[in-house]
């Protein structure tokens, strides 16, 4: 049996992207290729976490899954880390679930092809990653993977800017790309309350002057996991 390696599940409301303010069940799966500096989940990265991932049968996490969900949840967030490293565990995971969610979000640095998810009708945040992640641009823009989302229908482009030199650097990736227009989400960098409340009002702006969408970041501004 298939297993996947995961740090938590667990429910909430998403904050973040096009289902802001869902009632959702999160999986966050562990381990990621890429360490970025403003990273606020080391703790489903870092490998001197291990102690705190679980490894598990398929069939067990589907369990645990339903029995959270209780038939109320109905929107299923499958995140990390990079959920992507463990693709072929996630295509059998929604196998299953596809029956029991309405909708089912995946988010991802967008490094690692979808393409085996997309028959599915999942919806992809896909966070491409600047130069303020402190990566080397070939290890954080893929060319081919960035085209592969693109061309899908459910993806939208959440880039995690602090100024506007972030976001002019956004807005070359999307020239470069021919990024879709309205799947980009400007979202503010921060880790903790203050910091959003210090930066979102100007991301704000600079999505509104360069006719972005805007994601807020909800766990932060009411303090929920
Ligand atoms: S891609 Fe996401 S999970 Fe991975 S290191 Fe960067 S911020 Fe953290």
């Amino acid at each position: 049996m298939e297993s996947l390696i995961y740090h938590s599940i667990f429910t909430s409301i998403q904050g973040e992207g096009i289902f802001t303010g869902k009632l959702s069940l999160f999986l966050r799966l562990s381990g990621c290729n890429l360490n970025c500096s403003f990273c606020d989940t080391k703790y489903a990265v870092e490998i001197q976490y291990f102690k705190d991932w679980e490894k598990q049968p398929i069939d067990e996490i589907i369990k645990k899954i339903t029995k959270l969900s209780d038939n109320k949840i109905k929107n299923l967030i499958i995140t990390g880390g990079e959920p992507l490293l463990q693709i072929e565990g996630i295509k059998s995971l929604i196998s299953i679930l596809k029956n029991i969610f309405t909708t089912i979000e995946i988010e991802t640095n967008g490094t690692i092809s979808g393409k085996l998810l997309f028959e599915n009708s999942v919806h992809f945040n896909v966070s491409v990653k600047l130069s303020n992640s402190g990566e080397k641009k070939d290890k954080r823009v893929i060319p081919k993977i960035i085209d592969e989302f693109n061309d899908y229908e459910r993806t939208i482009f959440k880039f995690v800017v602090k100024d506007e030199k972030d976001v002019n650097e956004v807005i070359k990736l999307q020239s470069e790309f021919n990024i879709k227009h309205n799947k980009i989400y400007l979202m503010p960098m921060a880790e903790t309350k203050p910091e959003l409340e210090k930066t979102a009002n100007n991301i704000l702006k600079l999505a509104l002057s360069n006719r972005f969408n805007f994601s807020d970041r909800l766990q932060l501004r009411y303090d929920i996991k």
